[in-house]
């Protein structure tokens, strides 16, 4: 059985609060691919159009889907990281990547960032992607619910981005698929916006994968649009019609389980991919800002990030430099100006810590 594609929708819609639209797609069947950018005067909108453009040329099919998929996405990392590294007006950009690709029986996808794909198959609706996001985080350790993280002011806080860091892990999955699936590619202007159970509703009730999609824009838009939306579908159908009919499809969560495995490469860094925060519109926030604070063991410390901790046991900051200096022996006064966690560039924060090591700074 070979499957392909039978029907495909993809727009992407700017909402009622952005100005510009940074997310970005491509419906080119085999591939489908969703990006939604950050980052300050439009860099948001380069960075998703780098990583999708990485999926236009052709791609080798059959073994080696996950590795070859997560290879382009890594390069787009690097494209995407030295634009931002190396040109002013780009500094700081990162977007998302969701990566669909038919092959033949499966679905292939590589995955960074909090843009999704689902599957419907028999009706039920399946997300086949894990968020890389502070709330994602914080559902998988059982310290929120979905429903929780929903409504959490910190929900657009991603932890996995492109362009941020020189290195990237990408999740890759191969999903067995089935004559009917539909597939949904989406930003997170649609899930932020409308729930999944509603989401369900939409694609069952429309005749067309057009008519869908366009609903499905309509509601984001409809519950207040507060991003860009970008909504990508695609049916799937035998391309030799059988001469017995199709066996009924099962429920979902029976047949065989998709493989889902990490594409190690590099560092795993855990750690310094939390404190690689990227905020949406955000990122130069929370990524180029430092404090001074005192460590566990009572050091001034210069931090980078923000000095805020989410639940016990993620931290919105690293720490970047330990001073010698015991925050105990400074003069109160002293003490309480520097390790005010106020918000300074890092020359600041460390020309500060510097001064005071140096036993010059003003009392
Ligand atoms: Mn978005």
């Amino acid at each position: 059985m070979v499957l392909r594609v039978a029907e495909q929708f993809a727009e992407s819609d700017t909402g009622r609060e952005r100005v510009g639209n940074e997310d970005a797609l491509i419906a080119r069947a085999p591939i489908f691919a969703v990006a939604d950018g950050m980052g300050g005067a439009r860099a948001g909108e380069v960075a998703s159009r780098l990583a999708v453009a990485a999926f236009e040329a052709g791609l080798p099919a059959g073994e080696g889907c996950e590795q070859e998929l997560a290879a382009r996405a890594r390069e787009a990392n690097v494209r995407i990281h030295e634009l931002a590294r190396d040109d002013a007006r780009h500094a700081g950009m990162g977007t998302t990547l969701s990566v669909a690709l038919v092959d033949e029986r499966d679905v292939v996808i590589a995955h960074v960032g909090d843009s999704r794909v689902y599957v419907l198959r028999a009706g039920g609706l399946a997300r086949l992607t894990e968020d890389h996001s502070l709330v994602g985080e914080l559902v998988r350790r059982g310290q929120l619910t979905e429903r929780e993280a929903a409504e959490h002011p910190q929900r657009s806080v991603i932890t996995r981005a492109l362009g941020p860091e020189p290195v990237i892990e990408v999740d890759t999955l191969t999903y067995p698929a089935r004559p009917g699936d539909v597939f949904l590619l989406c930003s997170d202007g649609l899930t932020s916006m409308v729930g999944e159970d509603a989401l369900a509703r939409v694609l069952r009730e429309t005749a067309t994968l057009s008519e869908a999609g366009r609903r499905l824009i309509e509601e984001a838009n409809a519950a207040g649009g507060r991003d860009n939306i970008t909504v990508v579908l695609f049916r799937l159908e035998e391309v030799a019609t059988p001469a017995a009919p199709a066996p009924p499809a099962p429920p979902m969560g029976a047949g065989p389980h998709p493989r889902r495995r990490r594409s190690l490469l590099g560092p795993s860094i855990a750690a310094a991919t939390l404190a690689a925060l990227v905020a949406a519109g955000g990122w130069i926030a929370s990524r180029a800002v430092y404090f001074v604070g005192s460590n566990d063991e009572g050091l001034v410390t210069v931090y980078r990030g923000l000095p805020y901790e989410l639940g016990s046991s993620i931290l919105l900051y690293e720490s970047r430099y330990i001073s010698g200096v015991p925050a105990a022996g400074l003069p109160p006064g002293r003490r309480q100006r520097l390790l005010d966690h106020r918000l300074r560039s890092r020359d600041d924060a460390a020309e500060l810590v510097r001064e005071l090591e140096r036993g010059r700074l003003e009392p």
